[in-house]
C-alpha cells in the first residue's frame, strides 16, 4: 500500500527538500528518513537544503516576487483555484500519506487536505475582495483612500501536527494577496511536504509563475535561523510551541520584520450544571482524545461544575478504555500513536508530576505493549493551582477540576499562560453570554456547546498571550499578508494643508 503511495504521489525513495523555479539539491545536504510513528518503519528520505540553497531559493522567491506582485490580484487567484482543483484530486493519496507520517486516523488526514481545498476556496473569492477604504478628507477637493499591496517574499514555519493544512492557511492567503512563499515545514512530516509542493510546483509552472511557491526545508542552523534573520523576508509566519515563538518574535522583532505566530494552547472545557452532558461528554472526547492530544486546540483541562463533576468523570472514565486505539489507517480506529519517543516520555513525565502535585489518574496513561508510540490517553482529577495543569503536554492528558461559581471556573480558564480556544457547554444563555463577553473568557477562539477543536477555515484563527495574537485562515486575516498605503489625491488647484497649517512660500 505504502509503495504505491509514494509513486502515485510522485515521490521517489530520496527526494530533495529544496525547490523554487525547480527542484534543487546539493550533495552535501543531509538525508533525513521519515518514519511511520505507528511502526517505526522508514517510509522515505529527504534531503536537507544546506545554507547556499536556501540562499538561492530565497533569491528565486524574491524575484519571482517582481512578476507576482503585479499580476491582478484576480488572476492569482486562478492559479489558486487550479491548485485547490489539483489537491481534489489526490485528496485520498495525500490524506494517506499525512496519516502515515503523522500518525493522525484516516478521517483527519483527508480532513486536512480538505481545509487546504477549502483555504484555495476561500482564496479564489478573497482575490476579488481585497479592497481598501475611502475615507473623507478636511481638504476641498481631496480624496483620501487606503490600498493594500503586496508585501514581498514570506517565510512560513509549520508545526508537525498539521503538516499541511497550515501551510495552505498561509499560502494560499498570502499568494492571492501578491506575496511568494518560502514554507520551512517539520523536519518531521517532511514527505507531506515534498508531496504539496510538488503538486503545487507543477500548476504554477505550467500557469506561467514558477518561483511563486517555494520550499526549504533543512535544519534550524541552515534555514531556520537563517530565515529568522534574512532582512529579504518583510513577514514570517511561524507555526509551533510557545517556545519556538518567544524565540521568533525576539529576532526577527530586532530587525522590526512582522511576524504572524501560531502557538501552543492549553484549551479549557467548562461544563456548567445545565449543560446536555450527552452533547458535553462526545464533544470532549473529541477535543480531548482526536488526534491523540496533539492538535493546539486540543482540550487540556475540563472545569466541571462541582453538582455534575461525579457524573461527568465518571462517564468519561467509562468511555476512555473504549476508544479503538490502533493503526491510523485501519477503519474504526479514533486514536494513532504519539509523534515519536519524546512525545511518549513527555506524557509519562507530566503524569509522574501530576501525581506528585496532589492529582490522581482515573484511567489511562499507560503505554501500549506493541511497537510504536501507542498511549492510552488519560483522565486525571486535578487541583487548581497544581504546576502541570499550566503545561501544554502534547499528548492526550485531560485535567478535570470541579468549580463552584461561574466567575471561578472562567478565572481557573483565564488563568494559563496561552490563550488559544476555549469552550463552555451550557443551556443558560445568561451564563454562555458572559462566558463570551470581555469578562469571559481571554481565548482567540471562544465557543458555546462545541468542544474546542476543529474549527472552520472561514473565521479568524488564532489565540491572545503566549498562544502569539496571530490570525490565520479566514475572515480579515488576509491583511497581515499586504502592506497598507494611505494616499491622498489634490484634484484641486489650491494647496491647503491639513490642521489648518499655513506656510506661504513665494
Ligand atoms: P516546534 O515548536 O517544535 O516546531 C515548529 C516548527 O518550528 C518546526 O518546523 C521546527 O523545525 C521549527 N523551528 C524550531 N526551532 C526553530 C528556529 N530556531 N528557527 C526556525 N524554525 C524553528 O513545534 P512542533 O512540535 O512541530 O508542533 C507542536 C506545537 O505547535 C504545539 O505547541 C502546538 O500547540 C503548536 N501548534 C500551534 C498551532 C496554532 O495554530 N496555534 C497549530 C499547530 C501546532
Amino acid at each position: 500500500m505504502f509503495e504505491d503511495l509514494l509513486d502515485r504521489l510522485g515521490l521517489s525513495s530520496v527526494e530533495s527538500g529544496a525547490c523554487h523555479v525547480r527542484w534543487v539539491d546539493d550533495p552535501k545536504g543531509e538525508v533525513i528518513a521519515s518514519d511511520n510513528p505507528a511502526t517505526g518503519q522508514t517510509l522515505g528520505r529527504v534531503k536537507y537544503a544546506t545554507r547556499d540553497v536556501y540562499e538561492e531559493v530565497v533569491d528565486q522567491a524574491v524575484g519571482a516576487f517582481k512578476k507576482w506582485r503585479m499580476t491582478p490580484a484576480p488572476r492569482r487567484g486562478e492559479v489558486v483555484r487550479k491548485i485547490g482543483n489539483e489537491l481534489r484530486k489526490y485528496k485520498a493519496d495525500l490524506g494517506l500519506l499525512i496519516t502515515l507520517e503523522t500518525g493522525k486516523i484516516r478521517s483527519e488526514g483527508e480532513g486536512e487536505v480538505q481545509e487546504m481545498i477549502d483555504m484555495a476556496d476561500f482564496s479564489v473569492g478573497l482575490s476579488r475582495q481585497l479592497y481598501g477604504l475611502t475615507i473623507a478628507s478636511e481638504r476641498p477637493r481631496h480624496r483620501m483612500m487606503e490600498q493594500w499591496h503586496p508585501l514581498g517574499a514570506i517565510g512560513v514555519i509549520t508545526a508537525f501536527n498539521f503538516p499541511a493544512a497550515v501551510w495552505a492557511w498561509n499560502a494560499m492567503v498570502a499568494a492571492v494577496c501578491g506575496d511568494t512563499v518560502i514554507w520551512k515545514p517539520s523536519p518531521l512530516a517532511p514527505l507531506t511536504a515534498v508531496a504539496v509542493q510538488k503538486i503545487v510546483a507543477r500548476v504554477a509552472e505550467e500557469e506561467g509563475f514558477p518561483g511563486v511557491f517555494n520550499l526549504s526545508l533543512g535544519s534550524i542552523e541552515d534555514v531556520g535561523e537563517p530565515m529568522l534573520n534574512d532582512g529579504r523576508l518583510p513577514l514570517i509566519s511561524a507555526t509551533g510551541s510557545c517556545r519556538l515563538g518567544y524565540h521568533v518574535a525576539e529576532v526577527v522583532g530586532r530587525r522590526l520584520g512582522r511576524t504572524i505566530l501560531e502557538l501552543g494552547g492549553n484549551n479549557a472545557v467548562i461544563v456548567a450544571p445545565s449543560a446536555d452532558l450527552d452533547l458535553a461528554i462526545r464533544g470532549i472526547a473529541f477535543a480531548a482524545v482526536g488526534t491523540a492530544g496533539q492538535r493546539c486546540t486540543t482540550a487540556r483541562r475540563l472545569i466541571v461544575h462541582e453538582s455534575v463533576y461525579e457524573q461527568v468523570v465518571d462517564r468519561l472514565a467509562r468511555a476512555y478504555p473504549t476508544l479503538p486505539i490502533g493503526n491510523p489507517w485501519d477503519d474504526g480506529v479514533l486514536v494513532g500513536p504519539l509523534i515519536h519517543e519524546q512525545a511518549v516520555e513527555a506524557m509519562q513525565s507530566a503524569l509522574r508530576r501530576a501525581e506528585e502535585q496532589g492529582g490522581k489518574v482515573v484511567v489511562g496513561g499507560k503505554r501500549l505493549d506493541r511497537p510504536g508510540c501507542f498511549v492510552e490517553p488519560a483522565l486525571v482529577r486535578a487541583k487548581r493551582g497544581m504546576a502541570v495543569v499550566g503545561e501544554e503536554t502534547f499528548a492526550p492528558i485531560l485535567y478535570a477540576m470541579p468549580y463552584r461559581e461561574i466567575e471561578e471556573a472562567i478565572a481557573i480558564q483565564n488563568e494559563v499562560e496561552q490563550g488559544l480556544t476555549s469552550a463552555i457547554f451550557t443551556r443558560d444563555l445568561l451564563e454562555a453570554e458572559r462566558f463570551l463577553s470581555p469578562e469571559g473568557s481571554d481565548c482567540g477562539i471562544a465557543n458555546v456547546n462545541i468542544g474546542t477543536s476543529g474549527a472552520e477555515i472561514g473565521g479568524a484563527f488564532g489565540g491572545e498571550k503566549a498562544t502569539g495574537g496571530g490570525r490565520e485562515a479566514g475572515s480579515d486575516s488576509w491583511k497581515a499578508y499586504m502592506r497598507r498605503q494611505t494616499c491622498t489625491i489634490n484634484y484641486g488647484a489650491e494647496l491647503p494643508l491639513a490642521q489648518g497649517v499655513r506656510f506661504d512660500v513665494g
